[in-house]
Order: structure tokens, then C-alpha cells, then sequence
């Protein structure tokens, strides 16, 4: 320590009080030999005060044990170094107090004696602002979670309420599509009934007319001739009406089907007996001869409508003296009805459209209809779980094919055995 001192104090004194880093010097049995200011003020000792003390005085008790040694290890290789090494150094000062320090330490010898120079700086004020940073890091990153949290589900509400406005759009969209094919019918149904009326009113005003004229008592056959046409016009009307109203209903989801349990003959005979009133001269309708016993579990209205349709389409299309047969085959769970005419048949190249609304064969233009009473009867069918379909060649005749359950609502049978 006195060579130190004697040789070197002064020079020494001049260059270390010049540094703002804290300098310890130690000899070989880690004695602290001398220290500037900067060390002094640094560990709270007066000067002079750390003279001949142990280095480990400086060093905070759970960090002592392990100090001799890497000073040790570190005199062994004798080169300037960084001590640490990543790991974190604290000072202790005189009062007890620990702060972080960062330390690097020199080895030099004089006069064959070993020292060590350790210069020392107080890093609490960079310890402080990382340990902030990390601090202000960990907010920001709880923020920013919190934030995305708070984001995403705005976007969630944002996605829902999206959804809800399409279902409310598109609900919409139906209900204009709706109106505007309500409205299409309005006017189609307008411009048919100028048309598709006009001839059998003047014709119901002929017959009745003439019928007038016949006031003779022996003129009675030509009276019910007349008679006969008006109703036979009356009904046709009817018939029209009857599917205008179906697919007004339809179209408007209005159609309320009813199953009852019927016999088939009642239905198939009430069909036949109104459409014998439009057979032409010579045509007759050749009706089934094994359904008395059945019976049928079904939209009694929509069945009657079907059966209408599809017997005076065959009566309509054929000519006179045709024979139209009306063939039922029970099946089961089902019954099939086929309306078999010899007429004037559907071309083949417009057999795809036949089901279409309005739709009508470019061979049945001269005869009158509407368009509607095959497409009404395939939607009623398809609703109630059954089907139509047809086989046809022009100038020989058309087969149009229905089936439908017969067992559509068993508790309403059982309910209903008076039939
Ligand atoms: P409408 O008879 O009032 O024209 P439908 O929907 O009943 O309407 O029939 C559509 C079209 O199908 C008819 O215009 C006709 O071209 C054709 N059609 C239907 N039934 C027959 C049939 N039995 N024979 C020939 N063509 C038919």
C-alpha cells in the first residue's frame, strides 16, 4: 500500500479526481489501497475513509461469497475486462443502501506487487429509466391488448349488425319480389280477362239471346242447347278464375291446405260430371271402373283442380269424336291418375317449358287458355308431396301422369272414420 502511495499518490490523485467514474484500487489480498471522489461519493465514505478496508466492504452481503473468487480468477488472466457479464453488479454503500453499478476492472503490477483498478459507476438513473421502459412496454402492451380486445369486439357487433341488415335487406328484396310478381299477376290476370273473357261472354250473350227467341213450347231441346253452352262457358270462366286465385295464393303464401278423407269416386265423378258440359261432339271420357273402394287421405280442393285442369286440357286439345280415358292405379301409399287423350299433342321441342307460367304450345295458340292451369297444378302437387308428369306426341296424343300420398295426416284419419 505505501509503494503505492509513495510512488504513485500524486499522479494518481491528478488523473482520478479528472474522471467521473468511481476508481478503487486493490492489491492482492483485495485491500483497498485507494479510491478517488468519485468511489468515495459513490459509496457514501469520506475520504480516506476506504483505506486498508476489505474490497468486499463495497460489495453487498449475498454477493460476497462468490467476489473473491471471480477476483481471483480474474488476476489469474490479468487483462483488462468488463465485469458482469450480463449479469446485473450492485455496490453497497456505507449506510447499507444497494445500488446497480456496472464495474471494469485493470490489473497492473508495480514494483512486482499486483493491483487491481476497478472503475466503477453508479447505473441506478439508467437502471431506473429502463426499468420505466420496461414498465411504460408492459402498459403498452396491456393497452394494446386491451385496446384490440375493445376493437374486436366492435367488429363483432359490427359483423352482427352487418348480418342482421342483409336478413332485414333480403327480407326486404323478397317482399318487393313478392309485390312485384303480385303486381305482374294483377296485370297479366287484367289483360287475360280482356281477352280470354271477351269470347265466352259473347258467346254466353248469343245462346242467351237466342234462347229467348225460342218462346214455343216445342222448342225446348234448342232452348237447353243455348242453356248448355252458357254453362258451359259459365264454368270455363269459372275455371279460369279458380286458377288465378290459386297462384294469387300461392304467390302470396296464403294456401291453406285441408286433408280430408274422401272417397275418390266423389271427386273423380263431380271432375267429370262438370267437364262433360265442355265435351265437343262425338268426345267422350271414359271413367276409371275400379275406385269405388278407395279412398284418400288429401287436399280434396286441390285434387278436384288438378283432375279439372288436366281433363279439360284433353277435351280442349282433341278434336272431336276422341275417346279421353281417365286411368287410376292405386299404389302404395298412393294413387296414380292418368288423363290419356288422343289430341293434337305438345310439340317436342316445347315439351320443356310446358310447366312454365303462361307457357303455351305454339299448336295450341288458336284454342283458347291462359298458361297457368299446368304450372298452378305441379306447385299444389309438389307442396302436398306429389307429382305430374307427362308423355306426349304431336298429332297422336298427350298422357299426363299425377300421383299423390294418400296417407298425408293419419291422426286425422283415425279421428275421421265416418267416411
Ligand atoms: P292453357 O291450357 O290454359 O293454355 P295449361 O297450363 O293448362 O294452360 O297448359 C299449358 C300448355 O300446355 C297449353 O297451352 C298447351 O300448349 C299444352 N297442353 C296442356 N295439355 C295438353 C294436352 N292435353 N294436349 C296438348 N297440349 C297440351
Amino acid at each position: 500500500m505505501k509503494v503505492f502511495e509513495e510512488n504513485n499518490g500524486n499522479i494518481f490523485k491528478i488523473l482520478s479526481e479528472a474522471i467521473s467514474e468511481g476508481i478503487v484500487i486493490v492489491n492482492e489480498h483485495q485491500e483497498i489501497v485507494t479510491s478517488n471522489d468519485a468511489a468515495d461519493k459513490m459509496f457514501g465514505y469520506k475520504t480516506e475513509e476506504l483505506l486498508g478496508e476489505n474490497l468486499s466492504i463495497l460489495i453487498p452481503r449475498e454477493y460476497r461469497n462468490t467476489h473473491p473468487q471471480q477476483v481471483d480468477k480474474f488476476l489469474e488472466k490479468s487483462d483488462p475486462r468488463q465485469m458482469g457479464h450480463g449479469r446485473d453488479l450492485y455496490g453497497q454503500r456505507k449506510d447499507g443502501s444497494v445500488f446497480p453499478v456496472e464495474a471494469g476492472l485493470n490489473p497492473f503490477k508495480i514494483s512486482g506487487s499486483q493491483f487491481v483498478m476497478a472503475l466503477v459507476t453508479d447505473i441506478s438513473v439508467r437502471k431506473n429509466q429502463e426499468l420505466e421502459i420496461i414498465e411504460l412496454n408492459s402498459h403498452l402492451e396491456q393497452k394494446i391488448e386491451e385496446r384490440t380486445k375493445e376493437l374486436n369486439e366492435n367488429i363483432k357487433i359490427l359483423k352482427d349488425e352487418v348480418t342482421k341488415r342483409k336478413q332485414a335487406e333480403n327480407k326486404m328484396k323478397e317482399s318487393l319480389r313478392k309485390e312485384r310478381e303480385l303486381n305482374d299477376l294483377k296485370t297479366k290476370f287484367l289483360s287475360l280477362v280482356s281477352h280470354e273473357f271477351k269470347t265466352p261472354l259473347s258467346g254466353i250473350l248469343t245462346s242467351a239471346t237466342l234462347a229467348g227467341k225460342y218462346t214455343e213450347t216445342e222448342q225446348q231441346d234448342k232452348r237447353e242447347k243455348h242453356l248448355k253452352t252458357i254453362q258451359s262457358k259459365v264454368k270455363y270462366l269459372n275455371n279460369i278464375l279458380n286458377d288465378f286465385l290459386s297462384i294469387e295464393r300461392l304467390e302470396s303464401g296464403k294456401t291453406n291446405y285441408k286433408f280430408d278423407v274422401v272417397p275418390l269416386s266423389k271427386v273423380v265423378n263431380e271432375v267429370i260430371y262438370n267437364s262433360n258440359m265442355l265435351l265437343k261432339d262425338g268426345q267422350k271420357i271414359n271413367y276409371p271402373s275400379n275406385i269405388d273402394d278407395i279412398s284418400i287421405n288429401f287436399d280434396e280442393k286441390i285434387l278436384e283442380l288438378s283432375l279439372t285442369n288436366l281433363i279439360n286440357n284433353a277435351i280442349k286439345y282433341s278434336p272431336e269424336y276422341t275417346i279421353i280415358d281417365v286411368i287410376v292405379t292405386p299404389r302404395k301409399d298412393a294413387v296414380e291418375i292418368k288423363i290419356e287423350d288422343q289430341g293434337m299433342g305438345i310439340p317436342k321441342n316445347e315439351q320443356k317449358f310446358i310447366f312454365n307460367r303462361y307457357f303455351r304450345a305454339a299448336n295450341a295458340l288458336l284454342d283458347q287458355g291462359t298458361g297457368i292451369g299446368l304450372n298452378i297444378v305441379k306447385s299444389h302437387l309438389e307442396n302436398l308431396g306429389g307429382t305430374i308428369k307427362f308423355e306426349s306426341v304431336e298429332g297422336k296424343g298427350s298422357t299426363f301422369t299425377i300421383s299423390f300420398p294418400t296417407k298425408n295426416n293419419l291422426e286425422y284419419n283415425e279421428n275421421n272414420t265416418s267416411y
